[in-house]
């Protein structure tokens, strides 16, 4: 992984290997970026992604395996309880060019990724709201 501040956005790499989630984390923390937007585009062969089901509130998650390319990949940065939050969705497509996407919990970089991160100034927390089931922004 690598990356490069250029004023307020961040262009960087991840590396064949190298899980997504954790890398952006990686990257939010070392540069303190509190509130942000993440764009990006690469290759996955192990991605596990998530839809949301209302009714019984829980995440039905699918991890899909072999050669896919993260055809677009859009989340933004926010904080809960003073951490690094997260919330990032993706496209991929097979080796068909069909897509699937949802909700991404985590993908292993097979090739490469590219991303750029546009810090917003200022800071957006989150709190669980128990109605939805999900962490809520609440400014
Ligand atoms: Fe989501």
């Amino acid at each position: 992984m690598d990356f490069k501040k250029f004023e307020n956005k961040i262009f960087f790499r991840i590396d064949k290997g190298e899980e997504i989630v954790n890398s952006v984390k990686h990257i939010c923390k070392e540069l303190n970026i509190k509130t942000g937007t993440i764009t990006g585009l690469g290759a996955t062969d192990k991605i596990t992604i998530g839809i949301f089901n209302i009714n019984t509130k829980k995440y039905h998650t699918t991890e899909f395996t072999g050669d896919h390319e993260i055809s677009q990949l859009y989340g933004n940065i926010s904080s809960m309880s003073e951490d690094v939050y997260l919330h990032i969705h993706v496209t991929i497509c097979d080796i068909k060019h069909q897509s699937f996407g949802g909700h991404l919990n985590s993908a292993i970089v097979s090739a490469t990724f590219e991303g750029v991160i546009e810090e917003i100034d200022g800071k957006v927390n989150r709190s669980f709201d128990g109605e939805s089931g999900l962490n809520l922004i609440k400014f």
